[in-house]
């Protein structure tokens, strides 16, 4: 199972304040909280709609069981924190096929071009520039085939807030 996108679940963009995301989760639990939805259920239920109402509360159960795990984490600064890196991670695999984790110090560093780089299998070697880690990259390409390696580093102490 793919790690899920809480900020997309409370529907706020990933550099949203700590007060934007609780009021949106406080706005979208108003709409979708099982005890609202079960009143409005029990109204239109008058004879054998059973199986209806139960898939109904089904799904709403499960759309405010994730509003409430996005809350929780999300709500949270170090979870959120925690949570921001492994999301980052699930992001860098999607871009594309990471073959490696190369530690930065094992890198070959060329002070004329300023990057490092590492021996690929194919011969070719990963290459990345020192000013796109400290842009905060961290996947290096292969130059001369489609491979990648995330470049593990110690970012400079990232002063975000
Ligand atoms: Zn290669």
């Amino acid at each position: 199972m793919a790690t899920p996108d809480y900020y997309m679940v409370l529907k706020v963009p990933n550099t949203a304040s700590h007060d934007e995301i609780k009021r949106a989760y406080y706005a979208l639990s108003r709409i979708v909280h099982p005890d609202k939805k079960t009143s409005i259920v029990n109204n239109n239920s008058n004879s054998n709609s059973y199986s209806n109402s139960s898939e109904e509360r089904g799904q709403l159960d499960v759309e405010f069981h994730q509003l409430s795990v996005a809350w929780e984490i999300l709500g949270d600064a170090a979870r959120r924190k925690a949570y921001d890196q492994r999301l980052k991670a699930v992001q860098n695999r999607a871009l594309g096929v990471v073959q490696d984790e190369i530690d930065l110090d094992d890198m070959d560093f060329d002070e004329d071009s300023g990057t490092y780089s590492f021996p690929c299998r194919c011969s070719g070697r990963y290459s990345i520039a020192e000013s796109d880690l400290e842009a905060g990259r961290e996947i290096a390409p292969c130059v001369d085939c489609s491979l990648k390696i995330k470049v593990l580093y110690e970012a400079a102490e990232d002063n975000d807030e």
